[in-house]
């Protein structure tokens, strides 16, 4: 699994349940791993509380330890405050032009974030333009359009307005004239919060009534990043964040951070300085990065495996007990086919693991096998002995095969029949699927 969390894991070797002690025991190592990730100390406490009450009393998942538990666990509550399985996206434009407005600190990549951000609707097919209200700095307009320009997208400007709110509604009638889809408009950033800048910010909110207010948050900021998202909150009412920096080592707390005190969705990630370095926003690849897993997909195929040996041992028990129908047969050659797992079947039967060794699987025949088995109706697989003459020509023609083929099958399985009920009675050793290697 990973460095960072092989103390919990070997911290609860022994543990059988997942009881206070245990849980907090593992909790002291994760939440190291939490602040060491550039969680908000605040979130983590909050998390901790949260997560602990979740996973006491839980069962120890099947296949997996009780540290491997605890882990994945905490994985896919991360995933959960991340928002889920699901990307989310860009309000559609109901009313165009939908207004996109990107609020921010400056710095943390609201302008190169327009670009992306037009580039990519763009390329969805939507007619889109941006425009700069920051009318102090005639420079950031600059940046902008030389940006547009360089992916042919429309930059609204007018130079001789010095009023933001008033520039904006310029930009956004001509736009409903011109029929664009989306407006992505720019904001005005500062090194600080202060209280103009949060003024004018309300009032262009309130004139253009955005479909979106986003956020753009530099993930290479740490611990104040939090509390400048919650100012602008409060001042704007933000419907999303775009996450910028992420190819640099910044390890993605922030975003935890962010979805457990704003709540809104995180909709892009930033991974670089070109304009095509936009990337939607995952919940389970951020997971992984805040949580330094990098092989969590190893405890998700040891859950499966368990699965899987579940299925086997069912597959055993009907073997030993001789009620083995060609519905079973065909379940088998399907598990045999996917995976192989023809020792795993067998190897639950006492006695047989010396066998297999020298077992040969000849994957045509199963191929066939199959394709004869389910060209026959499920009554038939459940009661062979009711397919007659005219039902074994229909199975022959479904399945492409030939009566004789129908014929094979159903009397290597009835053979197969016989042995288990032997087996069963004598107790010895035998290999189904011998006769058909
Ligand atoms: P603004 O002041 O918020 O408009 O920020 P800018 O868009 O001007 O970006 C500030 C700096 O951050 C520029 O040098 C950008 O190239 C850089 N930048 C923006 N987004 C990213 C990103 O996702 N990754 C990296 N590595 N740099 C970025
Ligand atoms: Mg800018």
């Amino acid at each position: 699994l990973t460095e960072k969390f092989s103390n919990v894991i070997e911290k609860l070797k022994r543990a059988k349940k997942l009881d206070e002690k245990v849980v907090d025991e593992a909790l002291k190592d994760i939440k190291i791993a939490l602040l060491e990730a550039d969680v908000h100390v605040d979130v983590v406490k909050e998390f901790i509380e949260d997560i602990k009450k979740k996973i006491i009393g839980q069962e120890v998942i099947k296949g997996l330890s009780a540290g491997e538990t605890v882990i994945k666990l905490l994985y896919d509550e991360v995933i959960n405050i991340l928002g889920g399985e699901e990307a989310s996206s860009i309000a559609k434009p109901e009313k165009p032009p939908a207004i996109i407005m990107l609020v921010g600190l400056q710095g943390t990549g609201k302008t190169t974030t327009a670009g992306k951000l037009a580039k990519y609707l763009k390329s969805k097919g939507y007619k889109v333009g941006v425009a700069s209200t920051d009318v102090r700095r005639p420079a950031a307009a600059k940046q902008l359009c030389t940006l547009a320009s360089s992916i042919d997208i429309p930059c609204f400007v007018d130079e001789n307005e010095k009023d933001a709110l008033k520039l904006t509604e310029k930009v956004i009638e001509d736009a409903k004239k011109q029929g664009f889809s989306y407006i992505i408009l720019d904001t005005a950033g500062r090194l600080h919060i202060d209280e103009e800048l949060m003024e004018e910010l309300k009032q262009i909110k309130e004139k253009v009534k955005p479909a979106e207010v986003i956020y753009v948050a530099d993930a290479m900021q740490g611990q104040d990043a939090i509390n400048t998202a919650e100012e602008f909150h409060k001042a704007v009412g933000l419907t999303g964040v775009i996450l910028t920096k992420l190819d640099g080592d910044a390890k993605g707390g922030i975003a935890l951070s962010i979805r457990k005190v704003i709540g809104v969705p995180i909709k892009f990630i930033g991974t670089g300085e070109k304009i095509d370095a936009l990337e939607p926003f995952y919940p389970d690849r951020i997971a992984q990065r805040i949580l330094g897993l990098g092989d969590i997909q190893s405890l998700i195929e040891k859950m499966q495996a368990a699965i899987e040996e579940d299925k086997a041992k069912e597959m055993a028990q009907k073997v030993m007990n001789a009620e083995f129908t060609l519905e079973d047969l065909r379940e088998q050659i399907r598990m045999i086919r996917s995976m192989g797992p023809l020792e795993n079947i067998l190897k639950m039967i006492p006695g047989i693991g010396a066998q297999i060794k020298n077992l040969k699987v000849d994957e045509k025949k199963f191929v066939q096998i199959e394709a004869i088995i389910n060209s026959m109706t499920p009554e038939e697989r459940m009661k062979p002995h009711i397919i007659n003459g005219s039902r074994k020509k229909r199975i022959a023609k479904g399945s492409g095969t030939t009566i004789v083929d129908v014929n094979k099958v159903l009397k290597q399985y009835e053979e197969m029949k016989k042995m288990m009920k032997k087996f069963k009675k004598s107790g010895k050793m035998f290999n189904p699927f011998g006769k058909f290697g």
